[in-house]
């Protein structure tokens, strides 16, 4: 019997097949579509603790996805790699030079105060090597150093990481329902030769935009945690800034906007927009193109933004009052009504925090997995 069968090949669901194989586990991961089909291959591809954060009060998240970026920049240094990452500040900008200085001292507080977390505010003789950067009403450029990868890779390299510990990874395989019985589950699976049943000892939910539509097809029922799915869009650009990424502030609304180098052109993003039809069907608008582009035109003014690609992923946040743009990015666990809890859900997270995430996940199965001898240590296994 497979003692974890999870379901979704994003960043978690890798994730989580990579922790639950090195800790012994008989591991099958099932993709409906492709590894990173979903929100893994549409982020940002930031791995950062996530500066803005400090802002909404978040420190636990920071410090956690601070620690996780440390650990990936040494594990996977062919994949996550130090990137410089600019703050101009204007006349106008929303948040003055003193704020951001600190902001920056707590992130290099929280960070451990390492080399990677220093921080520097940029002399004016230095500003011409900036990429063409918005002259006017500049006030000062803050220089900090976070990190940056290809989410769709490093996707890839985890499930191949959790293969090489002897999880199968399954590809287009859809899960179809799962019902609860003495010892774990029976579940249906589609594959390309039909369907087909299995069974399980626990079963983990990694769905992301999907996953309150998965736990419906698991018997006995249990109500979801209520989410709004918040879409962003990326737009890559003919030309890109070649020196970092620049963390600018939308003209109309305040929100960071990134612009960063991208495969040799840009990649600017990203908006946020309550989204509410089928999570296969997000597409960028007219209205988030303008909006992007409006302001790399402002900052970047002799850059050629034509727009090469397009592309929209979705956030699931939990749903609760107020500003999505400062809603709790923590990733939540949501645990099955058997005792002890078979299934797991999980929602939301971040890139950077998966591997922690993943831990927190096995965590809450252990009580209904047999024992096991662990592999290995996945801070310790090199991704490639
Ligand atoms: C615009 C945007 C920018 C972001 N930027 C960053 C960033 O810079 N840094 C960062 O750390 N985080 C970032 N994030 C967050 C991060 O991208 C997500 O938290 C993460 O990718 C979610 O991964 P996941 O595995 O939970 O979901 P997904 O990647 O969506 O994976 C879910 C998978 O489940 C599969 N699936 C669904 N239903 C079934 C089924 N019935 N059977 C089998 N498979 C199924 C889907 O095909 C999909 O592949 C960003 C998110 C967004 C939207």
């Amino acid at each position: 019997m497979i003692d974890v069968l999870i379901i979704g090949g994003g960043i978690h669901g890798t994730g989580v097949a990579q922790a639950a194989a090195a800790a012994g586990y008989d591991t099958h991961l099932v993709e409906h579509k492709t590894l990173g089909h979903g929100t893994s291959s549409r982020s940002s591809k930031l791995i950062h603790g996530g500066l803005r954060y400090l802002e909404s009060g978040h420190f636990g998240l920071v410090r956690e996805s601070l620690r996780e970026r440390s650990i990936l920049l040494r594990i996977a240094p062919d994949l996550v790699k130090p990137v410089r990452f600019y703050i101009p500040v204007y006349d106008d900008t929303s948040r003055p030079a003193w704020q951001v200085r600190a902001g920056l001292s707590f992130y290099a507080v929280l960070g451990g105060l390492g080399k990677e977390n220093r921080f520097r505010s940029l002399p004016r003789s230095r500003w011409d090597e900036l990429d063409g950067l918005r002259r006017e009403g500049l006030r000062n450029v803050f220089q900090y150093w976070d990190a940056a990868t290809d989410d769709l890779l490093l996707t890839q390299a985890v499930a191949r990481s959790a293969a090489g510990l002897g999880a199968v990874i399954r590809e287009h395989t859809e899960f179809l329902s799962a019902t609860e019985v003495q010892g774990g589950f029976k579940v249906r699976l589609r594959t390309t030769e039909g369907e087909r049943e299995e069974d399980c000892r626990t079963l983990v939910n990694a769905a992301g935009p999907w996953v309150n539509r998965v736990l419906e097809m698991v018997n006995p029922g249990q109500p979801g945690i209520g989410i709004d799915l918040v879409q962003g869009t990326h737009l890559v650009l003919q030309e890109g800034p070649s020196r970092g990424i620049y963390y600018t502030e939308a003209l109309s609304d305040r929100r960071g906007i990134f612009l960063m180098p991208w495969k040799g052109r840009g990649l600017v993003g990203t908006t946020e927009k309550v989204f509410t039809g089928d999570p296969e069907r997000t597409e960028p608008s007219r209205e988030e193109v303008d909006y992007l582009l409006e302001n790399v035109r402002h900052y970047f003014p002799d850059l050629d933004a034509t727009v090469v690609d397009r592309w929209s992923g979705l956030r699931v946040l939990l749903r609760g009052q107020g500003d999505l743009f400062r809603r709790p990015r923590e990733m939540a666990l949501l645990p099955g009504t058997g005792r002890p809890p078979r299934l797991v859900t999980l929602y939301g997270g971040k890139l950077t925090g998966y591997r922690a995430s993943a831990l927190k996940t096995l965590k809450r199965l252990r009580p209904a997995l047999p024992a096991a001898a662990p592999k290995a240590d996945t801070a310790e296994l090199k991704l490639q």
